[in-house]
């Protein structure tokens, strides 16, 4: 589907809620969604150091990440993972990179890992579809499921800090161990930097960062689960803080 397709039909479903909930549709939303990723990867390698960050777009970062030929992983990738879900989200879930059900479809978070991440974000009240944006630290699967390698994470950080600059989150909510050490530059045990907030520090930009056990932990190990719930609810509650 092409992110104009998704709109429409976002938009429509927005018009099938007010018309069969209360009848009061409320302020227009704004939608910014990415095309399939089969709808076509562009040939050329795209400069994404110098935009402009008055000019700059999801769209435009989405399509500099499908045409990336920055580092080895083009080569090894089906499909490039921009992210997706909507602009001034309450929360920024950043997790490690693609897997293979990513790689396969170009969304984030959509094997299991991503539909148990799914439903934790539903739980407190955070989707998507309405107030979340989900990324990744690096946007191409690293073979195997290997751990990405510095190179990498290098080649790719200038996408998440223009993502981060134009969705301009409320909060960043980062998933696992690689992430964290990436976003933090610490190499602290996740056990540690989990379960509290801290301030993410991007140039002029400090948002409250919370770092978590990643899903396919707790799918790995039930007793993290308590914990991860834990965080949650930390989240939930600043969340209310922030918007009361
Ligand atoms: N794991 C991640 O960290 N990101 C994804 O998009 C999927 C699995």
């Amino acid at each position: 589907m092409t992110a104009d397709e998704k709109t429409s039909l976002a938009e429509f479903l927005d018009l099938a809620a007010a018309v069969t909930g209360s009848g009061y549709r409320g302020e227009k939303r704004e939608y910014h969604f990415s095309d399939d990723a089969d709808s076509g990867k562009a040939a050329a390698n795209v400069p994404v150091a110098d935009t402009d960050a008055a000019d700059d777009s999801l769209e435009k970062v989405a399509a500099a990440v499908r045409a990336c030929t920055a580092c080895k992983l083009e080569t090894t990738r089906k499909n490039a993972v921009p992210g997706e879900g909507v602009l001034n989200p309450l929360v920024m879930v950043i997790g490690e990179g693609p897997g293979a059900d990513e790689d396969e479809t170009g969304r984030p978070f959509v094997g299991r890992a991503g539909q148990l991440l799914d439903k934790m974000l539903a739980s407190i009240g955070l989707s998507r579809d309405s107030n979340c944006f989900i990324a990744n630290v690096i946007k191409c699967r690293p073979p195997a499921n290997r751990d990405p390698q510095p190179d990498e994470t290098a080649a790719c950080a200038s996408f998440l800090e223009r993502q981060i600059r134009i969705i301009k989150p409320r909060f960043i909510l980062c998933a696992g161990r690689i992430a964290a050490h990436t976003l933090l530059n610490t190499t602290e045990p996740i056990g540690k930097l989990r379960g509290k907030f801290v301030d993410f520090q991007m140039g002029d930009l400090t948002l409250p960062f919370l770092a978590t056990y990643h899903p396919s932990a707790l799918l790995r190990n039930e007793d993290l689960k308590r914990p991860a719930w834990e965080d949650l609810k930390l989240l939930r509650t600043a969340i209310e803080e922030a918007v009361k």
